[in-house]
């Protein structure tokens, strides 16, 4: 076969695999996603049922504060009650500032977790920073967990910025500002990848990240990142925004990393409206990857936008009844049906592109537009397999699908 003529997305970048409570991020692995909690880890019963929303949601690998004594001697109860619910997610501690104390003070804490996020620019300071950094990752040797060596822009180690600044301006300042602190974020990381390695930790039980909160500064450091080391990366847009200019900004950011091959395991951050879902991430990181074509979720349904050949909402109403049917079902159905998450269905508002559409989905419906024959064809594998017609038409074209999918 000649090589395709299109821009198709590169080769995954080979990364070494790393095992987090039995989920295997990089090696190949398809792209986990993850998510993190918002709750006080103190309060054990917010933050269960949050972790088990974020769960059912499809949250991979769930991270949890780990900030204080308490929240410490939380995690434990957290992890029984996950179990005794018959959650066996993969928890991950995120430590901050005294991460070295709270697990050597904390040993089930230390034991309960499938991995610990280390902060290279706040895990100590000056002579302290590389010791304390090095004590975490001598109980991650201890206990037989990875880690993940999470750089953030908002906490950068200023010690090594500062340096590289200086560097840079006795060279003449060749680099921007801007560039001078993308090194800088790259550098930490990989630092600190290096020192994790010396102290004895194995390559296969290190994952990286350098979360930004710009696009293009996300793109630069991660293609960085990917061409000077072969650890498994963990991608995100940090502090990506509210609504829908988060949204965007993560999937553009992410969607042109992951187009380019690299990125093992997303999050999604999204500042939630007050009383917000906090599973809304997991579903955009799900969306992202399989709206890209890398992994598979729930079927997709195709809902044209509607135009003035349009007047009535049925269509998008029918449209949004079956994305909620499916994605209700889909746990029952995934066990029942292999491979159900690759059905597509198609709800089309009119003659104009409903029938093509609807030909080109597994099962598709044309509703009639405005000033149209009050008849809705339905097309299963490419055929024509019937019209509905009535004011039943949306019910019944539910009973065809859940039909097609047990068939
Ligand atoms: Fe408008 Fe029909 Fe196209 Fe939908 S399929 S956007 S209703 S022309």
């Amino acid at each position: 076969m000649t090589e395709s003529p299109f821009v198709v997305p590169q080769a995954r970048r080979s990364s070494i695999a790393v095992d987090v409570g039995g989920v295997i991020v990089g090696g190949g692995a398809p792209v986990v996603v993850q998510s993190m909690t918002n709750t006080d880890t103190a309060d054990v019963d917010a933050t269960v049922a949050q972790v088990a929303a974020l769960h059912n949601a499809g949250s991979e690998i769930v991270r949890i504060t780990v900030d204080r004594d308490e929240s410490a001697a939380a995690v434990p109860k957290i992890r029984e009650r996950l179990e005794r619910l018959g959650i066996d997610v993969p928890l991950v501690g995120d430590f901050h500032y005294i991460g070295h104390k709270l697990l050597a003070d904390h040993p089930s804490c230390a034991e309960a977790l499938s991995k610990y996020r280390i902060n290279p620019g706040n895990v100590g300071f000056k002579d302290k920073k590389d010791r304390q950094f090095v004590e975490i990752i001598e109980m991650a040797i201890k206990y037989d967990k990875p880690v993940r060596i999470g750089v953030n822009w908002g906490s950068l180690d200023q010690v090594l910025l500062t340096r590289l600044m200086d560097e840079n301006a006795e060279n003449g300042s060749p680099l921007s500002a801007r560039d001078v602190t993308r090194e800088a974020i790259i550098q930490s990381a990989l630092h600190s990848a290096a020192l994790a390695e010396e102290t004895g930790l194995p390559r296969n039980r290190i994952i990286l990240s350098a979360k930004v909160s710009q696009v293009q500064d996300l793109i630069a450091v991660y293609g960085e990142l990917a061409r000077r080391s072969d650890h498994a990366l963990h991608l995100g847009l940090t502090e990506a925004g509210m609504g829908s200019k988060g949204i965007v900004a993560s999937a553009a950011a992410m969607g042109i990393v992951l187009q380019g091959g690299v990125g093992d395991t997303i999050r999604v951050s999204l500042t939630p409206e007050p009383g917000g879902d906090r599973t809304r991430e997991v579903m955009v990181a799900q969306e992202l990857l399989q709206v890209m074509g890398f992994r598979q979720f729930l079927p997709v349904v195709a809902a044209c936008p509607g135009c003035g050949r349009t007047t009535s909402t049925v269509f998008q109403e029918l449209a949004r009844t079956i994305e909620d049917d499916l994605r209700e079902n889909m746990p029952v159905w995934r066990e029942k049906y292999p491979g159900v998450e690759g059905l597509q269905v198609a709800v089309m508002g009119c003659i104009v592109n409903g029938p093509g559409e609807s030909k080109h989905a597994d099962i598709g419906i044309s509703l009639p537009g405005t000033g149209e024959s009050p008849a809705a064809p339905v097309f299963i594998d490419g055929k024509k397999a019937g019209t509905l017609r009535g004011p039943k038409i949306a019910e019944d074209f539910q009973v065809m699908v859940a039909d097609y999918i047990e068939k």
